[in-house]
């Protein structure tokens, strides 16, 4: 039982929720709030200005740029400093704009089947979020069945990079062959976990085309290709992790 599955490493954005309709709601709150608190901040809060800003803050700190709730504060700092707030203010409103988007961001919508296959899920293995998101596990209410998250912000590169799986490898003392990593993106997930070695849910829900199991290229280097599994559903995944579990 060498190769016993020790640890369930899973997407969050697009995987248990969907997270465009969440963003879309968390702005339109965020807006509210700036209509009412900074209304100078609208002016500049626009498709036409933010990518000016983006580029101003990512040239600044370029080893933040995969911290998104660091690069959307900074953002909206500049966005108050352009509408002429003060140096402090300018800062206090864009700390508190973040917090009501935030707070907007962390209010999910579980996809039908999360709840059940992460309860079943939890009683026999470790999860832990593995995200290039900035959805806190505790304000999102997944503190239940998972017990840590590590973030691309925590390791400074994103999925699919290499780095993004070794950091759970090395914080569980696990092999990848040990890994289950689920998610929805066939790179960022599929390709990135199988590059290291571990073994792959892949969460179609969108019935997208995909490779079959057998075409899942892996790094040279991994001593042991892992195995493979897709789902349409949810409710499917503790079928499909019990599957790698039995052959692995
Ligand atoms: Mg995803």
């Amino acid at each position: 039982m060498a190769n016993a599955i020790q640890l369930l490493t899973l997407d969050l954005d697009n995987t248990l929720w969907d997270v465009d309709k969440i963003i879309i709601r968390a702005e339109q709150n965020m807006r509210r709030w700036l209509a009412d608190e900074a209304p100078l901040s609208l002016e500049h809060y626009n498709q036409e200005n933010l990518p000016t800003f983006r580029q101003q803050v990512a040239d600044r700190f370029p080893n933040k740029i995969h911290d998104l709730s660091f690069m959307r504060t900074e953002v909206l700092t500049l966005v108050m400093y352009a509408a002429g707030y003060e140096f402090q203010i300018g800062r206090d409103l864009a700390n508190a704009a973040f917090d009501v988007f935030f707070d907007g961001r962390n209010q999910v919508e579980l996809f039908p089947g999360a709840v059940e296959s992460l309860t079943e899920l939890s009683e026999r293995y470790t999860i832990i979020a593995l995200t290039n998101g900035n959805a806190d596990i505790q304000r999102a209410g997944l503190s239940a069945w998972l017990s840590g998250a590590i973030s691309s912000a925590d390791v400074g590169k994103s999925k699919p990079s290499a780095e993004m799986f070794h950091a759970p490898l090395t914080q569980f003392s696990v092999r990848p062959n040990q890994v289950i990593h689920i998610g929805d993106n066939l790179i960022d997930d599929v390709q990135g976990a199988q590059n290291v070695g571990m073994h792959t849910v892949w969460v179609n829900l969108k019935g997208s085309q995909g490779p079959e199991e057998a075409t899942i290229s892996t790094n040279e280097a991994s001593d042991q290709r892992g195995v493979h599994k897709e789902i349409s559903h949810l409710a499917q995944l503790s079928s499909a992790v019990a599957e790698i579990a039995a052959t692995s």
